[in-house]
C-alpha cells in the first residue's frame, strides 16, 4: 500500500476539508499495476454551490482586500513550498498518472515556476490613460473576473493548475478547481500547500468528482464568471455551450495533432532527441505531443532509421521505476491506443500504414498495468486516421514531403492547430513556415522550449481558443473597465 499523506475523501471549500455533501467516494487507480490507490470524494452540485459561495465570500473578504503585491507574495510562498515538496509531488503524480518520476519532478518544478512567474507579475499588470476629448480624463482598469472555474484533465495536473489557477489568483480572482476523476492527488496536495502558505480561505476551492456531475455543475453555475477548460474537444464544446447560457468567457485548451517538420538541410543530430521525446513524453498523453513527423524525402530513410533505433531502446516500466515510458492512464485509454495500432497492419512499400519500430514490453510488467508499446508508424497517407486523429498514446506517424508547399499542406491539413516544430538551417524558410503554419505556437530548431512558462500557449481550430501561460494569460484572467471623467 502506498502512503498518501492527506485525506483524499474530502473536498476543500472555504479553507476547510470536508466530506462531500453526498458522502460518496470514487476509486483512484494506479495505472502502473491496476491497484486501488485511494478513494476520492465524489463531489456534486451542492459541493460546487458551496465552493462558488466560498469563492464569492473570499472576494468580498480577506482575499479581495489584498493588494496585488500581497497576492504576489502569497504565490511566491506557495512556489517555495511546491519546490520543497517536489519529490513528494512527483511520487504522487507517478502513482496517480503513471508518470515517470523524472517527468513528475519536472512538472512540480514547472508548477513552482508558474507560481513564481505569476507571483512576480501580479503587481505589474495595469491599465492605461487614454488621450480622449478635451475636458476629460479617461483610463482603463484591469479587474478580476470574480469567481473562475478551472476544469483540468489528468495528463499534466500540476502544470495546468500552475498556468491557470496561478494566473487567475495573481489577478485577484477566486478559484474553483475541478481536477480529473482519474488523477487528482496533486490538486489536493496543491490545496494543502495553499493552506500552508496562508492563502485566505475561499480563494482556492477544490471539488473532486466526475466530469458529468461536479464538472458539469461547475460549468453551468450562474455564480461563475470565467471558465478555463483543458481537455477533449467533445467536452470543450459542452463547456462552451454551458458558458454561453450564462454569457461568460471561456478559455478552451483542447487536443492536437502537432507536426514536427524536418527539412533536408536540418541539423539531424540536434533534431533527433526532440523528434522522439516530444512523442513519447508522458506516454504520448500530451496535448502538444509531436504525433506527426514530417520529413523531406532526401532524409526520410535516415530519420526513420535513427528514430527506430531510439524506439527499440526505450525502457517501458512502472512509473516509480522512472522508465522512459510509463503506462497509459487507464485500460480504456490503452484499448483506444491498441485500436489505432491495429490500423497499422500494412506491409512496407505497399502504400498502407505499417509499423517501423516498437519498444519492447518487458515480460515483468505488472499484468494489470495499462501498457501499450511505444510505436513508430510510416506508410499512412496524410488523410489516414493515424495521421489525423489524436491518438493520445506513444505513437508517432512519419510522413514524407517534397517541398515547403507540400509540408504546409500536410501540416495544416488536420482539424487541429496547437503547436508545430520546424527544423531547418534556412532562416528565410523558417520565417515563411512560422507565418504560414496554422497553430498557436511554432518552434524553430527546438520543440517545446523546455516547457516555456513565459510563452503564451493555446490553439486555433479544434485545438481551442484563448491563451494561457506567459503574461498573456493575465489578460485572459482579467476584464478591462474604461473610466471616462468629465472635469471641465
Ligand atoms: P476530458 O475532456 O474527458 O476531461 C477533462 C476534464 O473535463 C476532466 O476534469 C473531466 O472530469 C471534465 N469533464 C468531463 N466531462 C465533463 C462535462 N460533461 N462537463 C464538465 N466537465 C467535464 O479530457 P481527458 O480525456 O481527461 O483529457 C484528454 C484531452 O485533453 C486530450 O484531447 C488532450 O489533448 C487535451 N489536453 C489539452 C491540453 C491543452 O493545453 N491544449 C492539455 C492537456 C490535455
Amino acid at each position: 500500500m502506498h502512503t498518501i499523506p492527506f485525506d483524499t475523501r474530502a473536498v476543500f471549500i472555504g479553507g476547510r476539508w470536508q466530506a462531500p455533501a453526498g458522502g460518496a467516494t470514487l476509486p483512484l487507480l494506479n495505472p502502473s499495476d491496476g491497484t486501488t490507490l485511494a478513494a476520492i470524494a465524489r463531489g456534486g452540485a451542492s459541493d460546487v454551490d458551496a465552493a462558488v459561495a466560498a469563492a464569492r465570500s473570499a472576494l468580498a473578504g480577506d482575499w479581495g482586500r489584498l493588494t496585488a503585491a500581497e497576492r504576489g507574495r502569497l504565490l511566491l510562498k506557495m512556489s517555495a513550498l511546491v519546490l520543497e515538496q517536489a519529490d513528494e509531488l512527483a511520487r504522487l503524480e507517478a502513482l496517480d498518472v503513471g508518470k515517470p518520476l523524472k517527468q513528475g519532478r519536472t512538472d512540480a518544478v514547472a508548477l513552482a515556476r508558474y507560481l513564481e512567474f505569476y507571483g512576480g507579475a501580479a503587481d505589474k499588470v495595469h491599465g492605461e490613460t487614454i488621450p480622449f476629448a478635451n475636458g476629460y480624463t479617461a483610463f482603463t482598469l484591469r479587474e478580476p473576473h470574480g469567481v473562475t472555474a478551472h476544469i483540468v484533465p489528468w495528463n499534466y495536473p500540476m502544470q495546468i493548475i500552475g498556468r491557470s489557477v496561478g494566473a487567475a489568483l495573481a489577478m485577484g480572482n477566486a478559484c474553483v478547481l475541478k481536477p480529473a476523476e482519474e488523477a487528482c492527488l496533486t490538486a489536493l496536495a496543491f490545496a494543502r500547500i495553499a493552506g500552508q502558505a496562508g492563502l485566505p480561505a475561499g480563494a482556492l476551492n477544490v471539488v473532486t468528482g466526475l466530469g458529468e456531475e461536479a464538472g458539469a455543475a461547475l460549468a453551468a453555475h450562474p455564480g461563475v464568471q470565467h471558465i478555463s477548460f483543458t481537455g477533449s474537444v467533445a467536452v470543450g464544446a459542452l463547456i462552451q455551450a454551458a458558458a454561453a447560457k450564462n454569457a461568460v468567457p471561456v478559455t478552451l485548451e483542447l487536443g492536437g495533432k502537432s507536426p514536427q517538420i524536418v527539412f533536408a538541410d536540418a541539423d539531424l543530430d540536434a533534431a533527433l532527441p526532440f523528434l522522439v521525446n516530444a512523442g513519447i513524453q508522458n506516454a504520448g498523453q500530451t496535448c502538444s505531443a509531436a504525433s506527426r513527423i514530417l520529413v523531406q524525402r532526401p532524409v526520410f530513410d535516415v530519420v526513420a532509421q535513427r528514430m527506430a533505433e531510439r524506439y527499440r531502446a526505450l525502457r517501458v516500466g512502472p512509473a516509480l521505476d522512472d522508465p522512459d515510458v510509463g503506462p497509459l492512464i487507464s485500460q480504456r485509454q490503452r484499448d483506444a491506443v491498441l485500436g489505432f495500432l491495429e490500423l497499422a497492419g500494412g506491409v512496407v512499400g505497399t502504400g498502407s500504414a505499417y509499423i517501423v519500430a516498437q519498444a519492447p514490453l518487458p515480460a515483468t510488467l505488472p499484468a494489470d498495468g495499462c501498457w501499450a508499446p511505444p510505436t513508430l508508424v510510416a506508410g499512412a497517407e496524410p488523410g489516414h486516421r493515424l495521421a489525423q486523429d489524436e491518438i493520445f498514446g506513444p505513437v508517432q506517424v512519419l510522413l514524407p514531403f517534397d517541398d515547403e508547399a507540400d509540408a504546409l499542406a500536410i501540416a495544416n491539413g488536420t482539424a487541429y492547430g496547437l503547436v508545430a516544430g520546424v527544423w531547418t538551417r534556412d532562416g528565410s524558410r523558417a520565417l515563411r513556415m512560422a507565418r504560414r503554419l496554422q497553430c498557436g505556437q511554432v518552434f524553430v530548431n527546438n520543440y517545446g522550449a523546455g516547457g516555456g512558462i513565459e510563452l503564451p500557449f493555446g490553439g486555433v481550430k479544434h485545438s481551442g481558443h484563448g491563451r494561457e501561460k506567459g503574461f498573456e494569460a493575465l489578460y485572459g484572467f482579467s476584464t478591462l473597465k474604461t473610466v471616462a471623467i468629465k472635469h471641465d
